[in-house]
């Protein structure tokens, strides 16, 4: 079913049913073959179902891409203590968009995953942690929420099997670092939105201080459908270390912005070139980002690459959590990267000094050779505050923004420099 379209390389396997409004209901997912990994899944015991997603190979499609399975074996086996599993459905990072889709259209797609994760890592209660914003999702997940308890999928006593999982919806207010996994866990108990240092890791004390495993919404939706149909199923796409089909989200300048599904290490050129239809109006094409805006930029001699999280490392950027945002050659590369560590400066929680002051510093010399003011001396403070932003806070926010600051300067100087000069010449005929 075309959504609102459909190219002839995707694989569907995920987005299967986006466009299809009767999936969106409880009757109309069990007439999809819904519901049967989770009484599949509760019919294995729970170390198989770690396994067998471990054995996919399955990484997580929230950014960080940790496989899913190792994570799930890492909670403790004999605790009497409460165990949870909290999905990631906050979706904050700027240019990402497949999550709120896959809740539209397969809300209980996401139960389904929820229960089984919870099922695997012995929680009782699993948490849905949502953007506010998403009204229209929420709405739609939450009458899911409520036909399920309904028919006896979550709960007591599931399905019969003896083994009960509640599930609860949580709205959040809308921060970009209540996606961060213990920013989230914070928000969760009702405290601010803060990252917690790490130790402990969740899975020895996460939400409430108890053993907490944290995944994202497509993570989850994919471990349901490798419970179901096995590992060597899902391994039959990608490549040997980034296995199974991945929703990318593009927006920008090309002909078809939207999600697509694709398999891992499908061509990076290729996809925007075919799938996403070029370029529009003739031009060229000039940088992407190609993992949400936290993550090094590509130039357009750069894109001839698998979309994997190998060959993305090897380029020297990230798959993320797969959004691509393209750039035409009209794009002002340094007003892009002013506005992209604008927001990181407005979404820093402030612990950090290196976070909280570098970002509001690099954002205002940016906007400083952005109007023309700037010098110079001015790239090479970037690139200074850059390095004291990197790999030394509680949480990776402060690298995501200085991410795009530091690969500008290093591809796009000449756009800076052109900048600097044109200010130079117009100060010089004043
Ligand atoms: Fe807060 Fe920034 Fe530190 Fe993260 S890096 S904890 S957002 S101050």
């Amino acid at each position: 079913m075309a959504y609102p379209y459909t190219h002839p390389s995707e694989v569907r396997v995920l987005s299967k049913y986006f466009g299809d409004p009767g999936a969106r209901t409880l009757k109309g997912w069990e007439a999809r073959g819904g519901y049967r990994p989770l009484r599949k899944a509760l019919g294995m015991g729970r170390g198989d179902v770690v396994n067998e997603v471990k054995a996919s190979g399955l990484r997580g499609r929230g950014g960080a891409g940790f496989p899913t399975g190792v994570k799930w074996s890492f909670m403790p086996q004999a605790s009497e203590r409460p165990h949870y599993l909290l999905c990631n459905a906050d979706e904050s990072e700027p240019g990402t968009f497949k999550d709120r889709e896959l809740i539209r259209w397969t809300p209980h797609a996401l139960i389904e995953g929820c229960l089984i994760g919870a099922y695997a890592i012995r929680a009782q209660h699993a948490y849905i942690y949502i953007r506010g914003e998403f009204f229209e999702p929420t709405q739609i997940l939450a009458k899911a929420i409520e036909e399920a308890y309904a028919a006896g999928y979550i709960g007591k006593n599931i399905m019969g099997s003896g083994v009960d999982i509640d599930l609860t919806l949580h709205l959040g207010a809308g921060a970009y670092i209540c996606g961060e996994e213990t920013g989230l866990m914070n928000s969760l108990e009702g405290r601010r939105g803060e990252p917690r240092l790490k130790p402990p890791f969740p899975a020895v004390s996460g939400v409430f201080g108890k053993p907490s495993t944290i995944n994202n919404v497509e993570t989850l939706i994919a471990a349901a459908l490798i419970v179901e149909n096995g590992a060597d199923w899902y391994r039959q796409w990608g490549t040997e270390k980034s296995t199974g089909t991945k929703l990318f989200c593009v927006s920008g300048h090309v002909e078809r912005p939207g999600n697509f599904e694709v398999p891992m290490g499908f061509n990076f050129k290729e996809f925007i070139y075919d799938v996403c239809g070029g370029i529009p109006h003739g031009r060229k094409l000039k940088a992407v980002i190609p993992g949400g805006s936290s993550v090094p930029i590509l130039t357009a001699d750069e894109i001839d690459i698998g979309m994997d999280y190998e060959a993305m490392a090897a380029a020297g950027t990230m798959l993320g959590c797969g959004s691509v945002i393209v750039m035409d050659d009209t794009t002002d590369i340094v007003k892009q990267v002013r506005r992209m560590v604008d927001f990181y400066a407005h979404e820093s929680c402030g612990q950090c000094t290196p976070c909280r002051e570098g970002t509001a510093w690099a954002a205002k010399i940016l906007r400083r050779v952005e109007n023309g003011w700037g010098t110079e001396a001015d790239l090479d403070t970037l690139l200074d505050i850059s390095e004291n932003m990197s790999g030394k806070t509680i949480c990776v926010l402060s690298d995501a923004a200085a991410a795009p600051i530091v690969s500008s300067i290093q591809k796009f100087r000449t756009d800076y420099l052109a900048l600097i000069r044109r200010g130079e010449s117009l100060a010089a005929a004043r």
